[in-house]
């Protein structure tokens, strides 16, 4: 699986865009984990390819996480789509990226000439997506939020979500070869949110091999660069901070 941080950021960081993660994996499938507002415009500049995104996962509906939805939608239609596009997320994402697109585009979701193909992934539920298995866990967040496994036949990566991690979470993120988890905050009790001290024993506890923390509060990311460069040395899993841009290959 290859890994694609097309961004790091949380909601309001002028200078990290809002995390997303562009996934390839199994036989070449591509997956976007999140479409929030700065999304799009980082997507397309990496593709020229109107069908090559199979899925979009959509974690929970702060605008950080789906706002970039409409114009997505948009620019494919623009493009000349005609490949069916999953939109997978908990029960209700249907409706919300519907209202979305009647909000930011009038009338236009009828005029795709692609079908979107709305897959519900409740805790409990297993999906097959394009040739990969997809399943969920809830967190703590101020919204609910549903994070992600995705299986192919040589990885599994786990990606958070906004949201404290909860011991149904670290059932789904157990023996995951990437966590992707999110961390507001350096440390202390942050109510809906991760920290990167319970991140660490998160994925300790999981097994993950490898854990990137992302979401991080912008006045503190400077200082928890400086912080995970000195985990980095520690035992445990391998942890790291990535940057916008960034590519991790399993
Ligand atoms: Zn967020
Ligand atoms: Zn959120």
């Amino acid at each position: 699986m290859k890994i694609h941080f097309l961004g790091v950021g949380e909601a309001c960081d002028e200078r990290c865009p809002n995390t997303s993660l562009h996934v390839t994996a199994g036989k070449g499938q591509r997956f976007l984990l999140d479409c929030g507002f700065t999304t799009p415009h980082l997507y397309f500049a990496l593709s020229s390819d109107q069908d090559e995104l199979d899925a979009v996962w959509i974690s929970h509906f702060h605008g950080d996480h789906f706002f970039g939805m409409p114009l997505l939608l948009l620019r494919f239609w623009e493009m000349g789509r005609r490949k069916k596009l999953v939109i997978a997320g908990q029960q209700g994402t249907r409706e919300k990226i519907t209202s979305a697109m009647e909000l930011a585009y009038p009338g236009f979701l009828p005029r795709l000439r692609y079908h979107l193909d709305f897959v519900e992934i409740e805790p409990g539920q297993v999906r097959e997506i394009a040739g990969t298995i997809w399943s969920t866990a809830e967190n703590i967040h101020s919204q609910r939020c549903l994070s992600l496994c995705i299986a192919d036949s040589s990885h599994r990566i786990f990606y958070s979500g906004d949201g404290r991690p909860t011991r149904e979470t670290e059932t789904l993120a157990a023996g995951c070869d990437l966590i992707v988890h999110e961390a507001f905050r350096l440390e202390g009790e942050v109510e809906n949110h991760g920290n990167i001290m319970n991140c660490l024993e998160f994925a300790g506890r999981a097994g993950g091999k490898h854990l990137a923390l992302v979401h991080v509060e912008r006045t503190c990311r400077e200082t928890a660069k400086i912080k995970v460069a000195g985990l980095e040395r520690s035992s445990g899993p391998h942890v790291f901070l990535p940057e916008p841009g960034d590519m991790f290959v399993l």
